[in-house]
């Protein structure tokens, strides 16, 4: 599956520099070092018709010693990255001479206008950023916690616990019944906006046990068969979306209505045709979302459960 909108990073992740205090030392003291500014979650992107990411050097940083530590992000052309959180400051953009050229745009909406490869390491930077922003303490004392590994792990200062940042894993599964899926909306979409199903896995429980699970609460099918396609890093704020297929073992549906408002079969051809421009009764997710390229990949007979 290709064009998985938050994948493709250029970057190199070193992590073998991440323990290397003198090394991260040098690079944030080399011009050549680029740092991508967040504010609130959002990254800098220069305006204009073609969004970039915007980033500056480690002048940025000079007086900052009691701001959070900046993100070591990778190496690229022999040039390392990293990402900084602004959000201490009430007016960045006209206080580090941004104004007019770049701002601070939500990432959701502008993942699909950057260059995928930039889309890629927006999407790391923000899943660490925010993993700090809200890291500041202990949860085993209540101590406070220190950043450590450029940015890859915090230590509590009282019991020296050290905290890594988490993805949440979460099934997003198309269920298939021959030539019909499965599709479901939630009360807060726009109609007729459907999707696949999907769910957080939840401790002791496989990939196919949570597809199953979650399939059958939610919409009350029983499923099996259960394959892997493909993932999409989705950090809003940590998950990592898996993308399956399911094949149905019953065809009757009893929708959860606490989870969906609605959930029905859909014909390859009803979704082929919403795939090509929203129908009265079906519109799918967008390129941005992994759920539009299971539906693709089965309608176009490139699923494996097709
Ligand atoms: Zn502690």
């Amino acid at each position: 599956v290709k064009g998985i909108v938050f994948s493709g990073s250029g970057l190199d992740r070193a992590a073998h520099r991440r323990r290397d205090a003198a090394w991260l030392r040098e690079r944030l003291a080399d011009d050549a070092t680029r740092v991508l500014p967040f504010w609130r979650l959002a990254p800098l992107v220069r305006t204009g018709d073609a969004p970039r990411l915007a980033w500056a050097t480690p002048a940025l940083l000079e007086g900052r010693e009691e701001a959070p530590a900046p993100v070591f992000l990778g190496v690229a052309g022999g040039i390392a990255h990293f990402a900084a959180d602004l959000s201490d400051r009430p007016e960045p953009l006209a206080e580090f001479g941004f104004d007019g050229v770049a701002h601070f745009p939500d990432l959701r909406a502008i993942a699909g206008l950057l260059p995928p490869d930039e889309a890629a390491i927006a999407a790391q930077a923000r899943h660490v950023v925010d993993w700090h922003a809200r890291h500041g303490f202990c949860p085993g004392c209540g101590e406070r916690t220190h950043v450590q590994d450029g940015g890859w792990s915090r230590r509590c200062a009282s019991c020296s616990t050290e905290h890594f940042p988490r993805t949440d894993p979460v099934v997003i599964m198309l269920v298939l019944d021959g030539e019909r899926c499965l599709l479901g909306r939630q009360p807060a979409w726009p109609r007729p906006f459907f999707s696949a199903l999907a769910g957080f896995v939840e401790g002791g429980e496989t990939l196919e046990e949570a597809v199953v699970r979650e399939v059958a609460e939610e919409a009350g099918v029983v499923v099996s068969d259960v394959r892997y396609l493909a993932s999409q890093p989705w950090p809003f704020p940590a998950s990592l979306m898996l993308g399956c297929t399911a094949r149905a073992a019953t065809r009757e549906i009893v929708v959860d209505r606490s989870e969906l408002e609605e959930a029905d079969w859909f014909t390859k051809d009803e979704v082929r045709a919403a795939l090509a421009a929203p129908t009265p009764r079906l519109a799918v997710p967008p390129p941005m979302a992994i759920a539009h390229h299971l539906i693709r990949a089965w309608v176009e007979g490139d699923s494996s459960a097709a």
